[in-house]
């Protein structure tokens, strides 16, 4: 992890987690139905559409879909069961679950760009979170502290400004739109992107295809992570572009017109 005093170009990388870096292959929903059932008393077969969304909202989505009102206690209750059945089935998720092709190379390749700060913006717990890079072991890089997780907000536009205040104040240098990167599979990740105030670099190892991604206003796609020399090429290029103000001819790595911020 850089010292302070190496972020003479200080760049914020804000890594998804779900279908970028791991993917649970249907643990996470056995998980979540464990959680459910001890909050609730009740088995849920039927869980919300998660793609993308907070927990928060997944809880109360999935609450309403079997005619329980949400309340506070569930949210609080839920935040505490969740990670603990992550923390308990641990060995599961590392003999069922993956790490995403490339996944770890890239954090290496990123890792070595100087002023380089990696952590994580996900709809997960932060507890769930240090699970799941715990488990496969990608954590060396990532600094959770200046994360941005679901507790911090119910929408992932939001939590931005959250991850890059607590960058600010942990490396005493200022993250904002023009050194922030998103790393992420889906179209709400690039929804955070733009409209929380950061570049997005979109990989299609999720749901969301790479024309989805594109025509969501993604700046950069990739198919996955197995070329970090790429993705790395591909940042220092847009940093290039959008922090020293030129050097970098690839025309795809303009930004696009972007939504005015609400
Ligand atoms: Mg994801």
């Amino acid at each position: 992890m850089p010292m302070a005093d190496d972020l003479a170009q200080p760049r914020l990388i804000l890594w998804d987690i779900d279908h970028t870096l791991i993917e649970t292959r249907g643990l996470g929903s056995q998980l979540a139905r464990a959680a459910f059932a001890q909050i609730t008393g009740q088995h849920f077969d039927e869980l919300a559409e998660a793609t993308g969304k907070t927990e928060p909202v997944i809880v109360a989505e999935t609450l309403r879909l079997h005619g329980i009102e949400p309340t506070e206690s569930h949210q609080q209750q839920y935040a505490q069961a969740l990670p603990e059945q992550y923390r308990r089935h641990a060995n599961q998720l590392r003999a069922r679950g993956r790490e995403l092709p490339g996944a770890r190379e890239a954090l290496d390749a990123l890792a070595k760009i100087p002023g380089v700060v990696q952590t994580v913006l996900t709809g997960n717990y932060r507890a769930v979170a240090a699970v799941k890079l715990d488990t496969f072991d990608l954590n060396q890089h990532i600094d959770l502290d200046i994360g941005a997780y679901a507790e911090d907000g119910t929408d992932r536009a939001t939590i931005v400004p959250v991850a890059q205040r607590r960058a600010s104040t942990k490396y005493h240098h200022q993250f904002s739109h023009n050194n922030t990167i998103i790393i992420g599979d889906t179209t709400h990740d690039i929804a955070a992107a733009h409209h929380g105030g950061a570049a997005i670099v979109a990989v299609a190892t999720g749901r969301d295809s790479a024309n989805d991604l594109r025509n969501a206003g993604a700046e950069i796609v990739l198919a996955d992570l197995t070329n970090p020399a790429g993705l790395q090429a591909a940042l220092m290029c847009h940093f290039a572009e959008r922090v020293e103000g030129g050097g970098c001819t690839v025309r795809q790595l303009h930004p696009p017109e972007r939504p005015a911020r609400p």
